[in-house]
Order: structure tokens, then sequence, then C-alpha cells
């Protein structure tokens, strides 16, 4: 892994593959390298004779997509595992079956970084794409790959709808589209950024919420409906 790259020291990325390429040579927070590190040597139990992933995350979908999925972290034996983002874990169950339930993915499960799964319109990343210790990154570590987030969102031309999952996704989607003023995060908020996308917001498909009955497949579901909806309305223009 190349040491401490920065924009300044190779050239700034100009498409969507040389920022993925960009961001899983990365290592400007040590904090979360070292924790990946570790991670992928000592393993979870269940997983002992796989290789973990252990590096940073990059993002993944179709780059023409107009609707991008904006997630929090890599899960430490979830994605910092499979090495594609929201996989491997039971947030990625109800992400995928979600999104192939409305067209978006040719598969209802997502495995592996070589799985044959394709996503069509839709682009996943994250906050943060390193997995950070009891899933909390640190407000620097958030500015440090804001800075990704931002180069990509500028790079996603066609974005119409953002789904932010959860209220740091809301926060830092709102942060880099400049919303000064947001309105408080709540599940199905919708904020229009003027002359931009639309940010649609749900609860965090995390075991946290689901197992706790906080967000239920049938409101998980319509989030996806709703972004489908939001998307055909700005290709059609108002009525
Ligand atoms: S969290 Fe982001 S900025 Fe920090 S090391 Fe990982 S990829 Fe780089």
């Amino acid at each position: 892994m190349a040491n401490g790259l920065r924009f300044s020291q190779m050239q700034k990325p100009t498409s969507i593959r040389e920022l993925s390429e960009f961001v899983e040579q990365c290592d400007r927070c040590p904090r979360l390298r070292a924790y990946c590190s570790k991670v992928a040597l000592e393993k979870k139990a269940a997983y002992r004779d796989q290789t973990y992933w252990g590096g940073p995350v990059g993002s993944f979908g179709d780059e023409n997509a107009e609707l991008i999925i904006l997630g929090l972290a890599p899960s430490a034996h979830g994605a910092n595992r499979t090495g594609r983002l929201i996989t491997g874990d039971k947030s990625g169950e109800w992400l995928f079956r979600a999104l192939f339930e409305t067209g978006f993915s040719s598969h209802p499960k997502s495995e592996s970084r070589t799985d044959s799964l394709v996503l069509t319109n839709a682009y996943i990343t994250n906050v943060i794409h390193c997995a950070p210790p009891e899933n909390k990154p640190t407000p620097e570590e958030l500015i440090q790959c804001g800075r990704h987030l931002n180069l990509e969102l500028n790079l996603l031309q066609n974005k119409k709808v953002i789904l932010a999952l959860g209220a740091i996704a809301y926060q830092q989607t709102s942060r880099t589209l400049n919303l000064f003023r947001a309105q408080r995060f709540t599940h199905a908020l919708e904020v229009q950024v003027p002359d931009g996308p639309l940010i649609l917001c749900s609860y965090h498909p995390s075991q946290q919420n689901t197992f706790t009955g906080r967000l239920k497949w049938d409101a998980w579901i319509e989030i996806f409906r709703k972004a489908k909806t939001r998307i055909e309305q700005c290709s059609t223009g108002p009525a």
C-alpha cells in the first residue's frame, strides 16, 4: 500500500474509477488504518479461514447512477473482511434485497468483490472508507474522508437522489453540498438541494435498528420505492 497519498502528491482523480483506486491506497487516518489491519489479522472465529481485505474499501456501482447510497463506514467483520461496501453483514442483507426488489441490483445478495452482482442506476459509497472502532469515526477522520466524498459527488454528474443512511451520512451530505441550515434528521426526510439532488434520509439498516424494530422492512422498502419515484419525477419534470 502506498504511504500517505494526498491529492497534492499525485494527479487529482478525474474519474470514479481513479478515485476508488486512490481511496484504496489512502492512509490519512493512522488510527483507522491500524485498527483495520489489527482486525484483519485477529479475525472473528467464524471467518478464521478467510483472508480479510483489511484496507480502505472503495465505492462501487454505476458511475452514471441517479441514485447514490451513502452509508456510514465499513464494519470490522463485514466490508473490512469482504472488501466491498455494506457486504458481509446484516445491513448488506437488507440493502441488497431492497435494491433487487426495486430493480437497482441484479442479485438480492452481495457476497464479495468478485461475485457477478451488477448495480444499475445505483452507486454505493460511505462517509468513511475504513472501519472505525465501535463504528465511531472522530470529527478529524470525518473531515479527512469527507474530501473523498466531495470529489466523488462532483464526479457523479447524474445524481438525482442521495439516500443518506443515518444522521451522520445526512450531516456529511449536507456539509458537502453546502446546506448550512439543514433540517433535523428523521426517517423519510426529503431535502431538495437548490439546483442539486434530493437528499432522502433513512435509518441505517444496522442490526441496532432492525433487531429493535426501529426500522421495519415495510418502511425500508418504501424508501427505495420513493427514491425511484423521485428519480422518475426528475426525468419527466413537474406535471
Ligand atoms: S477513512 Fe478515508 S481518509 Fe481515512 S485513511 Fe481511510 S480512506 Fe483515508
